[in-house]
């Protein structure tokens, strides 16, 4: 069958961290944490990543979404080459990729509301009235499943699973095309687990989202991706249709990574 469209083409990506200068170190050390990584995410698909912690996951979706400059290597997103653009020319980009992470507390502001947390993006983005915005607010409200009531909730106020819906309506409030996912829901119990990543299935048929979605769980990642890809000391040593590869995964690593309990 032909391949579906590209929407994020990496080639080369390498990242590499500078550890600062220990009293025994001569010399400057540097952690590689993204290895001369290539592939790339289909429109439309959810591309999932594995690989144990320290293996360059996160670190891989920062480059990939702009978020950590690559040393090295090339990303495009629909043709565009991100790496070569300037500040104003990739804040313009940067609206089509939005990110959600792991602990929905950490990146709720505590002493904004709920209405105020969904239209931070329209503040920043666009001149819409304060109507506009409490009128989207509703909508966005609806659309992940919380009471419009909720909008003048503060985060304590709501449960980890609701946060992560607040999140999940301040990602995709400006209508983004592609949603970096970091352990978004590894923080929630198994069954809103379940909820979450059936609303960003839900979400992304309605609203033709591209994810690439990170998690060191394996069932998570086996149940919402169409492809995945392993990683293993910052490299990419495998990327297959999911099933293909829970079922025969071809690199060692993978096989070794897949056969643990989830
Ligand atoms: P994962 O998400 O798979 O757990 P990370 O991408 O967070 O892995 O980390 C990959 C490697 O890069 C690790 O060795 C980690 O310690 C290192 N690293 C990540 N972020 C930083 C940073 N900001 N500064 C220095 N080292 C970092
Ligand atoms: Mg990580």
């Amino acid at each position: 069958p032909p391949k579906p469209p590209v929407l994020v083409r990496v080639k080369n990506a390498k990242k590499y961290f500078k550890l600062k200068k220990g009293i025994f170190t001569k010399n400057q050390q540097y952690v590689k944490a993204v290895d001369k990584v290539s592939f790339e995410i289909f429109k439309g698909e959810t591309f999932g990543l594995v690989g144990e912690s320290g293996s360059g996951k996160s670190t891989l979706g920062r480059v990939v979404i702009g978020l950590h400059e690559a040393d090295e290597g090339e990303i495009y997103f629909e043709e565009n080459e991100i790496t070569a653009l300037n500040k104003r020319e990739f804040q313009k980009v940067r609206k089509e990729m939005q990110i959600i992470f792991q602990d929905p507390s950490g990146s709720l502001n505590p002493r904004m509301k709920v209405q105020e947390l969904i239209s931070e993006p329209f503040d920043v983005y666009t001149k819409m009235t304060k109507k506009e915005k409490e009128e989207k607010v509703s909508i966005l409200l609806e659309k992940v499943g919380l009471g419009v009531e909720k909008k003048l909730s503060y985060p304590h106020e709501l449960s980890g699973g609701q946060r992560q819906r607040v999140c999940i309506a301040r990602a995709i409030a400006l209508n983004p095309k592609f949603i970096l996912a970091d352990e978004a829901v590894s923080a929630l119990d198994v069954s809103v687990q379940a909820q979450v990543i059936n609303l960003l299935k839900d979400l992304q048929k309605e609203l033709g989202l591209t994810y690439l979605f990170i998690a060191h769980g394996l069932n998570v990642v086996r149940y919402i991706s169409d492809r995945v890809g392993v990683m293993y000391l910052g490299q990419l040593v495998e990327v297959a249709e999911t099933e293909e590869l829970f079922d025969h995964p071809l690199h060692p690593y993978s096989a070794a990574l897949l056969s643990t309990n989830p």
